[in-house]
């Protein structure tokens, strides 16, 4: 775990410059190299994000802020391979988080629901373990509970993706090297059904166990392992997180979560892989909320820009940005322009809105409630349509939608036209956009096991598989 001072400071001082803006410098020095081996890799995963969510956030980005988003400026600049993915599980079209990962985790096809266990019981070598036989180090940073079914698909093996408790317990037998994000219940105590305190046993371990992002501070020179955990379940959506001044005390973003991260990953010698999963994009999109899944988006991509800038004039590293699936295919239809720039005046996401409200509450608390949340006056015949949604009352023509929040996220889009095809995964070919060495086997169509493949070879640790 050696590094020269000068390169610490060189990565860290890029990774701090860009983190306010997420934006990587306007011309960039690395080229794609067309072979050789990777010795980092870093694999960002937006987690359900169809391919509506990509543009709109560079669409918000460009009408808000004048800037292109890093994803979008990656292929504007024609600097990386593209792809398109197929993501099918073992049994489904459709696949879920946890088989998806699974299939780049460990080169097989799985049920949903499982974690690099196959339809058998076969157990596969995660592709984490891989790389820690080949001596790398190893790191999962996440938005979501930080067992969650993507972080878990690179690290874990176990019958189903809701044993929690397990997979932390499994990340320090394998000792992943660096973990944030939440899931505070799946380690503490007072919470785990065997009582067991597993932040002591990390602790015990070596690690540096953190709750706060002071604390995440305190520790950031240290050359030990580092467990970060913010929250008791996921980590807040971005937008409420930028809007309410404490959770900012206690939760980082995924941006900074990402530098440090990779500040702490660099100082091994041998390399390294990470995770950087934007977790709650899907749970937006599943709950049809326009202003949580594009700023979620945002600050994914944010972390993207910390991942270029680490990248910088190196030619060492394979980055690899997708995502586990499309889901609820969000679109801006047409309609006049501002309906779009309605959702950059907002302050809360729907599920701050819900969480304000119950079967009992009046129409005009539901509608005091969005307008403070988004600055809409929605009609009273729409809050009667939430409140009947609220009460379990309210039926859509497509079954899918009838759910309140389906009902507030077609409230909403006859002021936004940001609409939805239904509340759940897709079976959409998904992006994929990678550069560095063994991206150039990353373009044309992909089926989701070839990822796992690529990434050992281009590492040169096939003999681990
Ligand atoms: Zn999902």
């Amino acid at each position: 775990m050696k590094q020269t001072r000068r390169e610490f400071l060189k990565t860290g001082a890029l990774s701090t410059l860009f983190l306010g803006t997420g934006l990587v410098p306007a011309t960039r020095t690395t080229k794609v190299r067309e072979q050789g081996e990777a010795k980092n890799v870093i694999v960002l995963v937006s987690d359900g994000m169809s391919s509506g969510t990509l543009a709109m956030a560079d669409l918000m980005l460009r009408r808000r802020d004048g800037n292109r988003s890093n994803w979008i400026r990656l292929y504007e600049e024609g600097i990386v391979s593209r792809g398109l993915m197929d993501m099918a599980s073992a049994n489904r079209i459709v696949t879920d988080s946890s088989a998806a990962s699974s299939s780049w985790g460990c080169g097989h096809r799985v049920n949903n629901g499982s974690v690099n266990i196959g339809p058998n019981g076969e157990i596969y070598k995660p592709v984490f373990s891989v790389f820690r036989e080949g001596g790398k180090a190893t790191g999962l940073v996440t938005t979501t509970e930080i067992t969650h079914a993507t972080p878990a698909g690179f690290a874990a093996n176990v019958e189903s993706r809701s044993m929690g408790e397990e997979i932390a317990r499994q990340y320090l037998d394998r000792r992943v090297d660096v973990l944030m994000g939440g899931g505070n219940r799946h380690f503490d105590s007072e919470h785990r059904s065997d009582g067991t305190d597993l932040y002591e046993e990390y602790r015990n371990h070596g690690y540096d166990v953190v709750k706060t992002t002071s604390e995440l501070q305190e520790i950031a020179g240290t050359d030990n392992r580092l467990l970060g955990v913010f929250t008791d379940g996921h980590l807040p959506y971005s937008l409420d997180h930028e809007h309410i001044a404490e959770l900012q005390k206690t939760v980082p973003s995924l941006a900074a979560m990402t530098d440090l991260a990779l500040r702490k990953l660099s100082h091994y010698d041998n390399g390294f892989i990470l995770q950087v999963e934007g977790g709650r994009v899907d749970h937006a999109a599943h709950g049809n909320d326009a202003g949580g899944l594009i700023f979620d988006q945002i600050a994914f991509d944010k972390a993207v820009g910390v991942a270029l800038a680490y990248t910088e004039g190196r030619d060492d590293t394979l980055v690899i940005l997708t995502t586990d699936h499309g889901n609820a295919n969000p679109a801006f239809n047409s309609a006049p322009d501002e309906h779009f720039d309605r959702i950059a005046e907002f302050t809360h996401t729907n599920s701050w809105i819900r969480r304000g409200l119950d079967a009992e509450s009046s129409l005009s608390q539901i509608r005091e409630r969005v307008e403070a949340a988004t600055h809409i006056g929605i009609s009273e015949t729409d809050a009667g349509i939430y409140q009947k949604a609220l009460k379990g009352n309210y039926s859509s023509v497509y079954h899918q939608m009838s759910s309140h929040s389906a009902a507030l996220g077609q409230i909403i889009a006859n002021h936004t036209d940001v609409g939805w095809t239904g509340n759940s995964h897709t079976a959409d070919y998904i992006e994929l956009a990678s550069f560095g060495p063994g991206s150039e086997a990353l373009n044309g169509f992909i089926r989701n096991t070839d990822l796992f493949t690529i990434m050992v070879e281009a590492a040169g640790l096939k003999q681990y598989v």
